[in-house]
C-alpha cells in the first residue's frame, strides 16, 4: 500500500502540476519523487502538498508546488548545468534540481534555515548540493559562471552581480517587481545582448541585500 505522502504527492502532481500545462517529463518526475512534506515544519507536513506556499519559519515560505515546477520548467535544464539558487529556504527547490541536473549550489542569509535545509539533503542522500550561508545578490564569484541561475525571493532589479556570473546562452530567472507583487522574468545571456521574457505574474518574500531590498 501506497502511504498517505505518497498518494497526495502523486494528487498534487496530477492536480496541479499536469493540468496547468508543465509538460517537461523530468520535471513532473522529480516533483513526484521529491517528499515535499519532509521540506515543511512537522505540525503543518500534512499540507505539504497543498496548492500555496507554506511558512517556514523566520517569515519566509516554501513556495507554491505549481511555482518551483513552472520556474523549474523555465531553466530548460537538460542535466549537466552548473545551477545556481539565491533563497534556499526549506530546500525544497534545490532538491528538485538537484534531480535535473549535475552540480546545485544555493545560498541562504538566515542561517538557521541553511543549516536545516543542508541536514535534509544529507538524510535524504542527495550528495549534489552545496549550501552556503551569506547575502546571495553577491552571487558566489569563486564558482561562476554558472549555466542557470534561480531567484526565489522577491528583487526590485536583477542583481548586477548574477547578471555577470551567468555563462554566455545561460538562463536566469527571478520574480522582479515591488515588495508584494512582481512578475517572473526569464533572462537568456546571447553574447554582449540579453533577451528578456515576462513569464506570470507571483509573490515572493523579499530578497533581502546589497544588491536587493534593504532589511526594514
Ligand atoms: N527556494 C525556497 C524553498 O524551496 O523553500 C523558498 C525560498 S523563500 C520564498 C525565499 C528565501 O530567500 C528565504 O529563505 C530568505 O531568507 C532568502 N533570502 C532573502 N534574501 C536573500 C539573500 N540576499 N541571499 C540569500 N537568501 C536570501
Amino acid at each position: 500500500m501506497k502511504d498517505k505522502y505518497e498518494r497526495l504527492r502523486k494528487w498534487m502532481v496530477d492536480t496541479q502540476i499536469i493540468e496547468r500545462d508543465i509538460k517537461d517529463e523530468r520535471v513532473i518526475e522529480a516533483m513526484r519523487k521529491i517528499p515535499r512534506h519532509f521540506f515543511v515544519p512537522e505540525n503543518i507536513m500534512d499540507d505539504a502538498y497543498d496548492d500555496r506556499a507554506l511558512p517556514i519559519g523566520h517569515g519566509q515560505t516554501i513556495s507554491q508546488p505549481y511555482i518551483v515546477a513552472f520556474m523549474t520548467e523555465s531553466l530548460e535544464l537538460k542535466g549537466d548545468e552548473k545551477v545556481l539558487e539565491i533563497g534556499t529556504g526549506s530546500g525544497y527547490q534545490a532538491a528538485i534540481l538537484s534531480e535535473l541536473t549535475k552540480e546545485v549550489h544555493t545560498i541562504e542569509r538566515i542561517e538557521a534555515l541553511a543549516k536545516e535545509a543542508e541536514k535534509r539533503f544529507e538524510k535524504l542522500g542527495i550528495k549534489n548540493i552545496k549550501v552556503y550561508i551569506r547575502d546571495g545578490t553577491e552571487g558566489l564569484p569563486q564558482e561562476a559562471p554558472f549555466d542557470r541561475i534561480i531567484i526565489t525571493a522577491a528583487t526590485p532589479d536583477i542583481p548586477e552581480p548574477l547578471i555577470k556570473q551567468l555563462k554566455e546562452g545561460g538562463i536566469l530567472v527571478a520574480p522582479v517587481g515591488d515588495r508584494y507583487s512582481q512578475y517572473l522574468i526569464k533572462i537568456t545571456k546571447k553574447g554582449s545582448q540579453f533577451e528578456r521574457c515576462t513569464l506570470i505574474p507571483v509573490v515572493f518574500v523579499p530578497l533581502i541585500g546589497k544588491y536587493g531590498w534593504k532589511e526594514k
